[in-house]
């Protein structure tokens, strides 16, 4: 191939190692690269081999696996390409359940392996997302980015963290809720802009899509994921190369005094004009970054390594437990709208700002995350999450009462709620299923029975525990109910003589836009049921939702402010579909765009009206 001939957008006078760059990043970036010859052409040029991040590009190009992550131009398809659509077909079958976003973590040490250390802390977010993994590490110059799918310990090995030298990492593991499932959506998302370029791994969904890719000069359908569409428009700022001054956004918040860098400019630049979820970690060649929307949907937190007196640096992760497993003491979440700049081991070294004007900071944690996303051990709002579980478990119990035999939970996650609900109404707990820990993605197709069988997988039941006994089953949520369902029957089977459902959340009615994959509207078991039609369909002999009141108060963090948009339609932010169109269209497809829904609260369907009363 010429590497010459036409090179479009670019000045003749332009570095031959430009240009390759560039055509790369085009290819790349844009889903361009279906010429597999040309691209082998590219890598064997000598430019390209000098270029100070070949080793990024190549892993961009190759994956760190080697396998080429474009198919075949010959037509027909690689085996790396079946495996990858039979990995699709998969993810969209196991979605019977909400699932969680991602997970992120950074941290900034010093004299200390920092791809080590991420590593454990993404370990320790793998239920967060277990569809791809990857990290960036920074020796001060140059940074390096190796990714791929599957989960943490497919990733990475020993030898390839060896070879990830450096102070400065961040890590994201991820599931899909928006994009593809495939390498090219994996994080992080790498930019070669402003010197040794950066890295972002993110956790959320954004709702202002359309508008961003309008204006970072992207067709529809371009760019792999939202993330990368945010990281075209911090390339666009770093490379447009203005300053802007952290004194505009008013609220300097208690860490630090003030942001140098060019990237943390792009993020003031960028970050107030994109709407929905973001939890962001980001590194440079010589800084660690995180930052949180103005509503802070996704969690962030920071962590302290070594002492006060003796500092070794800091870390940002998703939840608390990923500072737990690197030693890290906990510090604070970060606020909704902060921005953290980290460039130093100290504690002058972490430099904070708000990004909004106070105002507009409206803090809207996803009230899910202390029902079922987050890990028990993980602090939010200052409350350790299985202690809010076990509390939902107790109202629950003094909200609707059952004349049972045992109390048992559904694992996991309903398992403290159980262990509150027996406390509380003095009947006894014990298990009733036990789950399988050691599966993996199991290759079926989205039939019922599939879904029936899926659960046999996962979960079994204690017969001798069940047999001839009255039941009270505790579960996080019903969103489609397949697997409630399915989860009934084999208790029956098990002999259970009967069965009285209580779920630790209110009815599951509205889609998620904010990071956490969900059915459409349509799908929703409560969306279009009443409750003796819920209690038919599943098969129980009694149902009852905890009341949100109730949620709130099982939690008990005051005056928090929550996210509970997919409980009762009121949606922090403009969402960007027509939900009173009926349809409810796909969770996160771009409609109408942004503004088409009233920012609090939604018009509500007649045929909701007065179902499911008293939830
Ligand atoms: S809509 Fe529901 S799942 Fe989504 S962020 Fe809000 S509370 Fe969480």
């Amino acid at each position: 191939m010429n590497t010459d001939a036409p090179w479009p957008d670019l000045d003749e006078s332009e570095s031959r190692e430009l240009k390759i760059q560039t055509k790369l990043h085009q290819w790349v970036i844009h889903g361009l690269g279906r010429r597999l010859d040309d691209l082998l052409d590219l890598v064997a040029d000598p430019a390209f081999a000098g270029m100070t991040r070949a080793v990024h590009a190549r892993t961009l190009l190759e994956g760190p696996t080697g396998t080429l992550p474009w198919e075949p131009t010959n037509g027909r398809r690689s085996p790396a390409h079946v495996r990858r659509r039979a990995d699709l077909r998969t993810t969209r079958a196991e979605r019977q359940i909400v699932k969680e976003a991602c997970g992120v973590f950074g941290v900034y040490a010093p004299g200390r392996p920092a791809s080590h250390l991420t590593f454990d802390g993404l370990y320790a977010l793998q239920h967060r997302g277990q569809e791809s993994a990857g990290m960036a590490v920074s020796d001060g110059r140059t940074i390096t980015v190796v990714k791929n799918m599957g989960l943490v310990t497919r990733v990475f090995d020993e030898r390839t963290l060896s070879g990830l030298t450096g102070h400065i990492a961040m890590g994201h593991t991820r599931y899909s809720t928006h994009g593809a499932s495939d390498w090219h959506a994996a994080q992080p998302v790498y930019r070669p802009a402003g010197g040794a370029g950066f890295a972002l791994g993110h956790n959320g969904n954004l709702t202002n899509t359309p508008e961003l890719a309008r204006r970072c000069g992207m067709l529809p359908g371009m760019a792999p994921t939202d993330s990368d569409i945010v990281a075209e428009l911090l390339a666009s700022a770093l490379d447009a190369g203005e300053e802007v001054s952290g004194d505009v956004p008013a609220g300097t918040l208690p860490v630090g005094t003030s942001s140098p860098g060019t990237l943390t400019s792009a993020l003031r630049q960028v970050l107030p004009g994109v709407q929905g979820a973001y939890s962001l970690v980001l590194v440079d060649s010589q800084r660690l970054y995180g930052a949180r929307d103005s509503h802070g949907f996704r969690p962030l937190c920071l962590g302290r390594l070594g002492t006060a007196e003796r500092a070794e640096g800091w870390v940002l992760a998703s939840e608390s437990p990923a500072l737990d497993v690197v030693g890290a003491t906990y510090v604070r979440e970060l606020d909704p709208g902060e921005l953290v700049t980290i460039d130093g081991p100290g504690e002058d070294d972490v430099h904070s700002e708000l990004l909004f004007h106070p105002a507009d900071v409206d803090p809207r944690l996803c009230i899910f995350e202390l029902v079922y996303f987050a890990r028990p051990d993980s602090r939010l709002y200052g409350r350790e999450v299985h202690g809010a579980r076990r509390r939902m478990g107790e109202l629950l119990a003094e909200q609707a009462p059952a004349d049972a035999e045992l109390v048992m939970g559904v694992p996991d996650s309903g398992v403290p709620a159980a262990e509150g609900f027996s406390r509380r109404s003095g009947i006894p707990y014990g298990q009733g299923l036990v789950k399988n820990r050691y599966i993996g993605r199991t290759f079926i197709d989205p039939g019922p029975d599939a879904r029936r069988d899926a659960v046999r997988r996962k979960l079994n039941p204690l017969r001798e525990n069940i047999a001839g006994k009255r039941l009270v089953v505790v579960d996080d949520s019903i969103v489609r109910g397949t697997t409630t369902r399915a989860i009934v029957g084999m208790l029956r089977e098990a002999g259970a003589t009967e069965v009285h459902l209580r779920i630790s959340s209110p009815p599951f009615r509205w889609p998620c836009f904010y990071g956490i994959d969900t059915p459409t509207r349509s799908e929703l078991l409560a969306a279009s049921l009443t409750l003796g039609e819920i209690e038919g369909y599943l098969g129980v002999d009694s149902l009852a939702y905890i009341g949100l009141e109730e949620l709130k108060a099982a939690i008990g963090a005051g005056r928090a402010g929550w996210c509970d948009a997919c409980l009762t339609g009121r949606y922090p932010t403009p969402v960007p579909v027509d939900l009173a169109s009926g349809g409810l269209g796909a969770a996160g497809a771009e409609g109408g765009g942004a503004g088409d829904v009233p920012a609090h609260g939604v018009r509500e369907q007649p045929l909701l009206q007065g179902a499911l009363p008293g939830v």
